[in-house]
């Protein structure tokens, strides 16, 4: 279950920062998670829930997820699609030559937090 370690990073970055912050509470993190990542965004709540709740700064913090589709575009006619099964073949002219658009990042994308 690798959602524990990614867990912890996103748990560690998160107390690095609303310390930075001065926060006496965070009240939740938003992150967006690729498609293709191969994070199970329930088991990673789940998880970040776990940790959250051991620490007075962090718990009770909501995780809210955006998923992000896994596209690429095509090298040949540069058309943008949606990748199916990890299948990075063009839909128009079956060309195999691609670029990942987006499906694959992992992000921290904001907290809300209170200050004294
Ligand atoms: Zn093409």
């Amino acid at each position: 279950m690798h959602e524990l370690a990614i867990a912890q990073s996103i748990f560690e970055a998160v107390e690095t920062r609303a310390t930075e912050c001065k926060a006496i509470r965070v009240k939740g993190v938003r992150l967006k998670i690729g498609e293709a990542s191969g994070i199970v965004a329930d088991s990673l709540a789940f998880c970040f829930e776990m940790l959250t709740s051991l620490d007075p700064m962090l718990a009770g913090a909501h995780l809210l997820v955006d998923a992000v589709p896994h596209r690429a575009r095509c090298r040949h006619c540069d058309r943008e699609f949606a990748i199916a099964n990890y299948i990075a073949q063009c839909p128009a002219c079956q060309e195999w030559s691609t670029d990942i658009v987006s499906g694959t990042e992992l992000q921290i994308l904001e907290m809300e937090y209170e200050t004294a």
